[in-house]
């Protein structure tokens, strides 16, 4: 077992398992987003689980995301969707990354990008049907669509996909889903007019791979379930698996008198002569600080309250006067399965307004990652990357 403070294990078979239950959901394949680290669980290692598992694609925001993958010796296809000016568009053509375009500026960098290098660069029309966020807006789509028609005439480009993004996948039913979908046929139908057909579309994200297939079209972009959190808690959870628990070993224990306050602005007073925890986990690794006094943890099959502030680096649980039996190193859970009553991501996410993604992701860079590998028991065989 690791001796670090703090260890976020993510269970690669649990990803695995998750990239199955959407696959037979959609029945599409599947580009695997593992943009911001992949929502922190380590973009590396996912990436490489989820491809062996049977992933087609690699989905990112951002080049450098994408080069980094490529670095790591990841070959598989590689979309990167968001782009600055000034954005490393030579890298990307360089590292054959497949660039999602959102405007004619982006699009008259890449051609002129490929034309220096000598190459044709991959390119998706990434068309804002309604979001209104990326992709190419809709004023501007009839000069996009012809300028990337002559461009992919003249070997500048080639039209890999059409892609756009769903503004309320998380409620199935709404209409604006069908509005959308009909919207990306219709440019690429625009695109097919003019010489340049797609070879694919793509335009689910996790809620909409689980719960419309009828949108998956040739391949989903799921992230948020790969990592095993339902998009849509209220249509249940699918049969996903949480990836990643975050524990922490117990830094040190010591008895608090009654009337004693507790961490920054004493906020917190003991009522009566306990023993408290110290865990060594705080906001900079992504324990929000607005759990403070909120915030639970599970040692052994027992549940303990956090006490006073949550500060960058550490917090303090109250073990009650006879100590519970806790000792320095034991093993804390702050989040994970939710198995043996633990604590999920999710909790942490409705305690303070917010989703379970920001958690996830937010788990910091001080946080050592460790991996359980697909077909490795969960409670054992735990493996460094
Ligand atoms: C983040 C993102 C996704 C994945 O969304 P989830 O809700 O996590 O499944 C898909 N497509 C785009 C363009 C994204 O930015």
């Amino acid at each position: 077992m690791t001796s670090a403070a703090l260890t976020a294990t993510v269970d690669l078979g649990a990803i695995a398992h998750n990239l199955d239950v959407l696959r037979t959901a959609s029945n599409a394949a599947v580009m695997a987003v593992v943009k911001a680290d992949a929502y922190g669980h380590g973009a590396v290692p996912v990436a490489k689980a989820v491809l062996a598992a049977g992933a087609a694609e690699l989905g990112v925001a951002h080049i450098a995301e994408a080069r980094a993958l490529r670095a790591a010796g990841v070959d598989a296809p590689i979309t990167a969707w968001l782009h600055a000016p000034g954005a490393d568009f030579e890298g990307a053509v360089a590292d054959h990354i497949d660039i999602a375009l959102s405007s004619a500026r982006q699009l008259d960098a890449v051609v002129a990008a490929a034309r220096a290098a000598g190459v044709t660069a991959r390119v998706t029309a990434k068309v804002d049907t309604g979001l209104n966020r990326s992709g190419v807006a809709t004023d501007e789509w009839d000069d996009f669509a012809e300028k990337i028609a002559k461009a992919h005439a003249e070997g500048a480009v080639t039209v890999r996909a059409v892609m756009c993004h769903l503004a309320r996948g998380d409620e199935p039913d709404h209409p604006l889903n069908s509005e959308q979908a009909a919207r990306l046929d219709a440019a690429a139908a625009d695109l097919a007019r003019l010489g340049a057909a797609p070879e694919i579309m793509h335009m689910a994200n996790s809620p909409a791979a689980l719960t419309r297939p009828d949108l998956a079209r040739d391949m989903v972009r799921p992230g948020i379930a790969l990592y095993g959190r339902t998009p849509v808690p209220e249509l249940g959870d699918f049969g996903l698996i949480p990836a990643m628990t975050l524990t922490a070993r117990v830094a040190l224990v010591k008895k608090v008198a009654a009337g004693t306050g507790v961490s920054y602005s004493h906020t917190w007073i003991a009522p009566r002569d306990t023993v408290v925890a110290v865990v060594p986990a705080g906001y900079a690794d992504g324990v929000p600080r607005l759990l403070s006094g909120r915030i639970r943890v599970r040692i052994g099959d027992r549940l303990f309250d956090g006490i006073g502030r949550i500060c960058m680096d550490q917090f303090v649980i109250d073990l009650g006067p006879d100590g519970a039996g806790v000792r320095e190193g034991d093993e804390v859970e702050l989040f994970g399965t939710g198995a043996r009553g633990g604590i999920t991501a999710k909790d942490w996410a409705d305690a303070i307004g917010t989703i379970d993604y920001e958690i996830v992701s937010q788990v910091g860079n001080r946080v050592v990652r460790r991996y359980l590998h697909a077909g490795a028991a969960r409670d054992e065989a735990v493996a460094d990357e």
